[in-house]
């Protein structure tokens, strides 16, 4: 995919504390690189969070100044937010701290966007960035990511490089590539995925599984049971799941499925619901996707 690109205000300081990610135990601090992820996934939550909500207007404005047109982050999956200064900014940020800074503590990159996308990787920005924060800090660095690179010989040479200050999660919620092509657009598949954890477990690099998100169809059929076994569940240091968040997206998502499927079923049942004007939370006790979702989920995990 190729990006529209767009440059914002960057933000003052890049490393912030991550109060959502500390109650799932996750991180205590995250590090976002840019505004808008280089990827384009149709559930992406991001989309519907604060930042991009509370700036709206200034970037659609300065979309339309840049590009020509007035989009926005939920209609156009190629449109990406970077920021021009984070390098910089970054590097103010750290020298106001000791070099102390995050022992104990875990720092994810990336919680609202992925560090991996392409154009940053391509434009060494990942890299620097990461060698700053290794250097810099004494966080130890949680990746967060859709991108496959991780697994490539030069990154899992610096992994290695830093065994004791990283470990590497690739988000994955199916194992369907098809769906994934229409829906996650522009990362790497879902076997690439596993491909790339299965040589960072082979390398020695620790590793944790991000099932994510999870739909309701997957629940079925013994999909789930598949997924978990793909990433090894005795080799990952601790395993995360979470299901799909309600968004505004429904209707969007559910043009990944075939008309014939449980899952096209399942949003057309819960867009419907909710088009009727029947309250989000009654559709989620009346579907009850969640209790049988955390039910297998321990189940499956304690037997692993
Ligand atoms: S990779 Fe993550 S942050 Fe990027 S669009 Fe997909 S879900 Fe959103």
């Amino acid at each position: 995919m190729k990006n529209q690109v767009v440059y914002v205000n960057s933000v003052k300081d890049p490393v912030k504390p991550s109060p959502g990610f500390a109650k799932k135990r996750l991180s205590t601090y995250k590090l976002d690189i840019m505004a808008l992820c280089g990827f384009g996934c149709r559930y992406c939550s991001s989309n519907a969070g604060n930042y991009l909500r509370i700036n709206r207007r200034p970037f659609a404005e300065e979309t339309e100044r840049q590009i020509g047109q007035r989009l926005l982050p939920a209609q156009e999956p190629s449109l990406t937010f970077e920021w021009p200064d984070v390098i910089v900014n970054l590097e103010r940020q750290l020298e106001r701290r000791r070099q102390a800074w995050g022992r104990g503590e875990t720092l994810v990159f990336s919680m609202l966007t992925d560090g991996f996308s392409p154009r940053l990787v391509k434009a060494g920005t990942t890299r620097k960035i990461l060698e700053m924060i290794l250097e810099r800090t004494s966080f130890r660095i949680r990746v967060l990511t859709k991108n496959a690179i991780v697994g490539s010989p030069q990154w899992l040479e610096f992994f290695a490089a830093h065994q004791d200050r990283f470990v590497v999660g690739l988000s994955i919620g199916t194992l369907s590539d098809d769906w994934a092509r229409r829906i996650e657009v522009g990362t790497s598949l879902p076997s690439a995925r596993l491909r790339a954890l299965r040589k960072l477990q082979e390398s020695g690099i620790p590793t944790y599984g991000m099932l994510c998100p999870i739909f309701p169809d997957v629940m079925e059929g013994g999909s789930l049971e598949r997924l978990v076994d793909c990433i090894s569940p005795h080799e990952v240091e601790h395993i995360w799941a979470e299901p799909y968040n309600d968004r505004v997206n429904w209707a969007t998502v559910r043009e990944g499925y075939d008309e014939e499927t449980a899952g096209y079923r399942w949003f057309t049942e819960t867009v419907d619901m909710r088009l009727s004007g029947i309250d989000p939370s009654i559709i989620r006790e009346l579907s009850g996707i969640y209790k049988p979702f955390v039910k297998a989920f321990k189940e499956l995990v304690s037997n692993a």
